[in-house]
């Protein structure tokens, strides 16, 4: 009865405190998470539609927790962003990423990965002297690899963003704008920027086959980047009708659950040695 007269407030409140005690002890765990062995590095193909082969990856976390089982990045990456540890996460990350693309070079498969690189690091003297580190010790060639980084990571400060996007370039990491069109930035002002890619968000790709506004933005927003002489990926691909209209539509890549969900290195492996048939 106690809990029938409860305001919906005090649920709420109730609610929140176990909410935050959740998070003050995940925080913790993530701590050893890594030492543990509990995150794991997941791969998401990209198809390239010109030759309908599978050319190039994306990384992405996932955290095997022992007792609630496999956490998704959303709910622990903007933790790990608080509290600083996104640094080591992502090192991590890209050790295993560079790990995983010399096993695949090694047996002659031709491809690049991406890594996600949250706005935070890519300000971080930290992450890119770390980083450095790491890439100067691997023998992978260096143009394998792509670092994503998020629209919102370079709207403050267009010249910061340049210089310290230059700092990968110089590392010579191809830099990819992920998440593109959920931020305010124009292409015209991408183009200051020293991209090779751009990655259309799942919200204006998943029904640009049905919905003539968002056919419109896909369409002119591939021929503008285009133009400014980037490369072209359309996230969220979910249904063969939205894959034909990427293809009419002049899109170079396509990456989504209906090409394949994120998966093991070896299932990768498999799936680089063969043709697709979408
Ligand atoms: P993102 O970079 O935009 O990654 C794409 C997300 O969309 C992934 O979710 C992927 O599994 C999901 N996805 C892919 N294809 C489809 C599709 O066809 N339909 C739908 N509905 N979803 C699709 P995931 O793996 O849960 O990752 C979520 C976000 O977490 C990522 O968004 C990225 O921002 C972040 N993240 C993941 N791994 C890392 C990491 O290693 N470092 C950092 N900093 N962030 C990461
Ligand atoms: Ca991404
Ligand atoms: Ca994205
Ligand atoms: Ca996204």
């Amino acid at each position: 009865t106690a809990l029938r007269n409860a305001e919906p407030w005090h649920i709420h409140l109730a609610d929140e405190q176990t909410e935050v005690e959740r998070q003050i002890s995940l925080m913790g765990e993530l701590d050893v998470a890594i030492d543990l062995g509990e995150l794991e590095v997941v791969y998401q193909p990209k198809l390239d539609l010109k030759t309908d082969r599978i050319t190039s990856v994306e990384a992405l976390v996932r955290w095997n927790h022992p007792q609630r089982g496999p956490l998704r990045p959303d709910l622990f990456i903007p933790m790990a962003e608080d509290a600083n540890r996104i640094c080591d996460l992502t090192l991590y990350v890209l050790q295993r990423t560079i790990d995983d693309l010399a096993a695949w070079c090694q047996r002659g498969l031709v491809v690049s990965a991406a890594v996600n690189i949250s706005a935070k690091l890519v300000y971080s003297n930290e992450f890119i002297d770390k980083a450095k580190r790491i890439l100067t010790e691997t023998g992978i060639p260096r143009n394998r690899l792509i670092f994503e980084v998020t629209e919102s990571a370079t709207i403050d400060d267009p010249s910061a963003a340049v210089a310290a996007l230059q700092h990968f370039r110089d590392l010579g990491i191809a830099i990819s704008m992920d998440d593109y069109g959920t931020g305010q930035s124009t292409l015209t002002y991408l183009k200051q920027l020293p991209l090779s890619e751009l990655k259309i968000d799942r919200s204006f790709v998943q029904h640009a086959h049905e919905d003539a506004n968002d056919a419109l933005l896909v369409q002119s927003t591939i021929d503008l980047a285009h133009r400014l002489g980037l490369r072209v990926v359309a996230e969220g691909v979910e249904d063969r009708s939205c894959l034909t209209f990427l293809r009419e539509a002049g899109c170079d890549l396509a990456q989504g659950y209906l090409i394949g969900r994120p998966t093991s290195p070896e299932e990768i492996r498999e799936m680089l040695t063969s043709h697709t048939s979408l």
